[in-house]
Formats: structure tokens, sequence, C-alpha cells
């Protein structure tokens, strides 16, 4: 492999700078790729300029004028034969001053904008023309590299210039794809490729760049998506070597924890159920995810998990991610596992006997142990955990969910089992979740009435808190929720504390209460037992309740700003109401609407599976922002996206099964070049 210091003009400084952008080897910089292109192939003239235009000109300087004050200032006024236009430098360093000198010939480019004295361009790109002699035209399209401080787009232009005659050199780039399946989907071997995407011919349309339709790009995205698929794959082949406690599934406590329950478990609990049985009878760890919409009952399916184990003699963790849920999970739990004597422990970070329950978990007597992030502290041992459990997991980080597999007994690997009701379509689940294996629950449990929703304008206020006064005086229950969400925790706060002192001031005859996200546990348990005991009519909330609050006889929900929530977070909300067997309203209060919020809600007005939402939401918003940290963490890419090509997933997937299975020597240089060398997903 050629060293990035063996390239001409790469000293210490900018081997530096080059290494912050991931940068140490000259192939390296062949995989850093543009981010955008500038046409720079032909010379306009003044007189053709309009305001916004980004253009290359070619002019003389006629005057340069240093404003009085701030003498870093310079604005040159440049003619050709056409017309007249300014250059203004806001900085100008000094040997620029140097150069800008009335007679000097230069070739500019930068975006035209119609200033006061006419057309201008502000702190362009420049180059000097000595006398006499003339500047080539580029022959490509010009490419704009992602940056690091001190190292200029020309310098990196330099280098990636330098780094493609390396790669035309015999045998310098190892083409990981073999040519039968590029010439079967049609696409460049990896040397055309690469020239093309860094020095695109003069007459490639931009526009076809911009979308990622050139061949060339669609064979970096092919050869991205499959090394992601295979790093994954491997991954999980080398979780599947680790060692882990088998349990046996005992039939008899689990007859009396099903006797218990005040309902039967669904045809797709119970599906979902028997893999993961049949998962915890192996020796080797389970890495199960469960994805199931807002109220399809996955908490019982973990309990029953966790049943396993503690049935085995060990103990079972679950992780909630607020403390608001840990305890209903705390609660649930407790209930669950009273006819059995399993003994249920919370810790939380508030929790007052800490000490007690530490020293429970540390002896084995906790069987049961549940937990928010407080359970990551070093401080906690487990004495024999073997399952655990994570909810809600794309809420937690990868980092996260790995200390707490640290946990484990010596030389045994936990069980995991982790739960999301961010439903995605198959395709991509099968892409972002490779290394897992993937269970439904498909189906609500019966006797659930829909939610009618509508969508209103927050000028209807008064009206609505007519309603919500009406619905209270049935005896119903109402969630207002106020989001806020591009502020801090504390402004949602205080947004939702000044909504209930003014709706405390309008609904005098209805019991209000508050709930956010800093309040303490304590007070947060006494605000939530009060509205589950009915004594409270009226929840105002932030989104803390987004997550698994269940009060079935809460019907009304008001959700403000819905406009800012992404579909799928709307969806959660929603989820709250429409538990009972009565009819459930949700209103979704906007403030403003563009075009594509108006499409969201309306999907939300529209139906209530979250499958077609989460669907709805990828296409509108990006699997970025859909997915969270999953996307943006642990998998981000350099060209392929995840929802604009999930047409080709299912080809790159059976690409890697046959890779893999006659490329494998292929397999590290491929991991590298697009993964990189010490294996993000370690
Ligand atoms: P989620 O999948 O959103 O976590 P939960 O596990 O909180 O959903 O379940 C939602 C509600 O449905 C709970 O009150 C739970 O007791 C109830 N539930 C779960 N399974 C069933 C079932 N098979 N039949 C009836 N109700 C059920
Ligand atoms: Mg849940």
């Amino acid at each position: 492999m050629k060293e990035i210091s063996d390239l001409h003009g790469v000293g210490k400084q900018l081997a530096k700078c080059l290494a912050r952008l991931g940068i140490t080897e000259v192939q390296d910089l062949l995989f850093h790729l543009p981010l955008r292109y500038q046409d720079r192939t032909h010379l306009q003239m003044i007189r053709d300029l309009k305001d916004g235009d980004e253009a290359v000109i070619e002019a003389v300087i006629s005057a340069v004028i240093h404003p009085p004050r701030g003498r870093t200032k310079l604005l040159c006024e440049l003619r050709d034969e056409t017309g007249k236009l300014y250059l203004r430098f806001f900085h100008v360093l000094s040997f620029q001053t140097t150069i800008l000198k009335v007679g000097t010939r230069l070739r500019c480019y930068g975006s035209v904008r119609l200033g006061q004295k006419g057309m201008e361009m502000f702190h362009p790109e420049f180059q000097v023309i000595a006398e006499g002699k003339s500047l080539p035209i580029e022959p490509h399209l010009t490419p704009i590299y992602p940056a690091t401080e001190g190292l200029s787009q020309y310098r990196l232009r330099k280098l990636t210039t330098q780094a493609l005659s390396w790669s035309t050199e015999k045998d310098a780039l190892t083409d990981c794809l073999p040519a039968a399946l590029m010439k079967n989907l049609a696409l460049p071997n990896l040397h055309d490729a690469l020239h093309f995407v860094h020095r695109p011919p003069r007459d490639t349309a931009i526009s076809q760049l911009i979308e990622n339709k050139t061949a060339a790009q669609k064979r970096l995205i092919f050869e991205e998506l499959l090394a992601h698929r295979i790093s994954l794959l491997q991954l999980k082949h080398s979780f599947q070597q680790q060692k882990s406690v088998s349990l046996e599934i005992n039939q008899t406590m689990m007859q009396v924890f099903l006797q218990h329950l005040p309902f039967q478990l669904t045809t797709a609990q119970t599906r979902v159920l028997s893999e993961i049985h049949a998962d915890l009878m192996k020796s080797q760890p389970m890495l199960r995810l469960i994805q199931g919409d807002v109220g399809s009952g996955k908490t019982i399916i973990a309990a029953l998990a966790m049943l396993q184990a503690v049935a085995n003699g060990h103990q079972a963790v679950i992780m909630a991610p607020t403390e608001l849920l840990a305890e209903q999970h705390y609660k649930v739990m407790q209930r669950c596992f009273a006819p059995l004597a399993i003994q249920v422990a919370l810790l939380s970070g508030q929790i007052k006997s800490r000490s007690a329950i530490l020293k429970s978990i540390a002896n084995a007597e906790a069987q049961i142990i549940i937990g928010t992030h407080a359970l990551f502290q070093q401080k906690v041992d487990f004495a024999k955990l073997a399952l655990i459990v994570i909810d809600e997991q794309h809420r937690f980080g990868v980092e996260q969910r790995a200390s707490l597999r640290e946990k484990a007994q010596k030389n045994y690997y936990p069980h995991q089992l982790m739960m999301t009701a961010t439903p995605i379509p198959r395709t991509l689940a099968m892409s972002l979740y490779a290394d897992l294996d993937c269970s439904t629950i498909d189906e609500l449990p019966p006797g659930r009435t829909p939610v009618i929703t509508s969508v209103m304008s927050s000028h209807k206020r008064d009206d609505i808190i007519a309603r919500v006064r009406e619905a209270c005086q049935q005896g119903r229950q109402v969630y207002w929720v106020c989001p806020l969400i591009e502020e801090s925790e504390a402004m949602a706060c205080q947004a939702a504390t000044t909504t209930s002192q003014s709706l405390t001031q309008l609904l005098t005859d209805i019991k209000i209460g508050l709930i956010h996200g800093r309040m303490r546990a304590q007070e947060k348990e006494i605000v939530m037992r009060a509205f589950q005991a009915g004594e409270i009519h009226l929840l105002v909330a932030t989104t803390v309740i987004e997550v698994g609050v269940d009060v079935a006889n809460a019907s009304v929900m008001i959700i403000e700003n819905a406009e800012r929530l992404g579909l799928s977070q709307l969806h959660q909300l929603r989820g709250r109401v429409g538990r009972g067997s009565t009819v459930s309203y949700c209103i979704l209060l906007y403030q403003y609407l563009s075009e594509i919020a108006k499409e969201r809600l309306a999907v939300m007005r529209d139906t209530t599976d979250g499958f077609k939402i989460a669907q709805r939401d990828l296409e509108l918003r990006g699997p970025g922002e859909v997915l969270g940290v999953r996307q943006t963490g642990e998998l981000s890419f350099k060209v392929a996206d995840l929802l604009r090509d999930r047409d080709i997933l299912a080809e790159v997937n059976q690409a890697a099964d046959i890779f893999m299975r006659d490329h494998a020597e292929n397999i590290p240089a491929l991991i590298a070049r697009w993964i990189g060398r010490d294996g993000d997903y370690g």
C-alpha cells in the first residue's frame, strides 16, 4: 500500500490534516469522494452574467479601492470587453494585496450577485494570468470535496490528481468486484468509475451527478452497500462464535404465568415467542430484534423471555429509555411474576434504596432487573446475567448496549433481545439489521378501536378547549402534548408549564396535571398515579409520555405543533390513546403548514398502520431521521443512501452471499476501503 506521504508535497502538517479526514494511504484519497461539482469549463462574458450565477470570467483589474477603515477590506474593479464587475474581499491576505494591482489579468471563479455598484463576486477563487500567456480551460467539471481546516479544495484537487495517476499503474488498485458481475449489471470497473467521479468529463450533466445517477456512481454505491452488508454479516458470524448459557423452556412455569394474564396471547405474539424460545435453547447468543407497532404487546413477550432465564437459575435485565417507562415495566413485571414468587427489582437513576438493590443484584436475590441507563454504571454487578432485553432499542447507542453486555458472567455472552416500535420496510430492515435476526408482531390485540385523527390550525384553540371540557365532563381523560422539540428540554418543560397554567385558568371545573422530563421521578409518579386513578382529567405533558405510558381511560389527545414532529413520533404519541373500548380522538394542532407538513399530517389522519406511516415518513424525511442513531451514527455512507438506493438492496444482498462464498479473499480489502481499517462496528 502506498502511504500518503509518498505523494508530492505531503509533509507532516498536511499528513495530519488528511488523517483527520481518515486519509492515510493514497488509496484513501480515491475513496474520499466529491460532495458536489462546479462547472468551470467555459468562460463567460461579464455582460451575460446574471444575479446568482456561478461563473468563470477573465478580466483585467481597472481600479483597486481600499476603504478608509478596516484595512483588510479590498474592492477591485475588473473589466473585460463587455463590461465591468467588482470583486469584494473582506479579509485580504498581504500576498493578495501585492498581486491585486491595476493592470493584472485574472481568471476568477465565484458566484455572482447584483450589488450597489453592479455585478459583484465575493471572495472568488482567482488565478493570475501572466502577460502574453493564457490558461487552458478546464476539461472536467470541478469536484468539491469534504475538507477540513488547513486543507483547501485546491490542495485536495492536486492530491487527487496524483492519486488518480497512481491508480493507473499496473496492480496499484485492486478491483474487488468480479468483472462478470459488473458486466451483468452494466456497471464500469473500479478504475473507470473513480476517474469519472473525481474528474467528470465536461459534458456530464451536473443534475445526473447530483442525483447519483451516473453509471460510475451506481457502481460505487453498489460496492459500498455490499461492503456494509458483508461487514454486518461478518459481525454476526463472529458473534455466533461466542458461547451463551442454553436456557431450557420451563413449560410449567410458563403455564402458571400465562394463566394469570387477563388475556390470551395473539397469534403473532405466540409465533414470535416460539422464535425466541428456539434461540434461547442454543448455546450461542441470541441477537434478535422484535419489531411491533405501538400497543402490539411487546412487553409481555419480553417478560416471557425473561422468565426462561429465571427458570434456569439466571438473571435477566430489561432496559428502558426513560424512568417513566422503567417504572411502568416494573409494575407490570411485579404483577406478572408475583404468582411465581420471582423477585423483581427496579434500578433507575433516582432510586433511594440504591445500595440495597445493588446488593440484591450482586447476590442474585433479584432475578428480574428493570432499569434505565443507570444500569450501565460501573458499580452494577450482576451475579448471573443470562438475558438482556433492550426496549425501544433505537433510543440507545451501540456503546451503551455493548457496556451492558460486558456485565455478563465470565466466559458467557448474554442473550440479547431488542424491541422497537419503529417498523421499517423489509428490504431496508434486512440491510440495516443484517447482523440481527428479526421477528415482527404484525397484529394488534383484539378489541382496539381505531383513533379518529383530525388536523386543525391552532387558531381553533378555543373550540378545542370547549371540546376538551365536554370530554372531561363525560368522564373521559385527555392528554395535551406540547412538543417544541427544536428548543431545549428546559424550554419544552417551560412550554408545558405555561400551557397548563393557561388551561387551568380557562377550565376551572377540570382537574389538570402536569408532567415533564425535569420533574423528579417521585413527582412524576404521583401525577401519573393520579391520572391513572382518574383524579386528574387533563394531563399536560411534554413528549416524555411518548413511550410506554398506559392509561386505558384516556381517549383524547391534543398535540400542539404537530407539524414539527416526525410521523413515527406522532404515531408513538397517538398510541397512548385508543387503548380502551371507547372511540378515541387525536387532534393535531399546527401553527404553520408547509406543503410537505400538510402531506405528513394527512398521512396521520388517513392511517393508523405503523408500517404505512413509517414508509411514508421514510419517503418524506429520509432514513437518517426516522431510524435515528443507527443510520446517522452507526451506519454512515459515503455514496449510498438506503432509501434512495432501496431498489438495488435485494441485488446487493444476493451478491453478498455469492461474494462471501467465491471471493472471500477480497473481503478485507473491500471492508478497509469503505468501512475503515479499524472496523468501526467492532
Ligand atoms: P408495546 O408493544 O407498545 O410495548 P405493550 O406491551 O405496552 O405494547 O402492550 C400494550 C397493552 O396491550 C398493554 O396494556 C398490554 O397489557 C396489552 N396486551 C398485550 N398483549 C395483549 C393481548 N394478547 N391481548 C390483549 N391485550 C394485550
Ligand atoms: Mg413498549
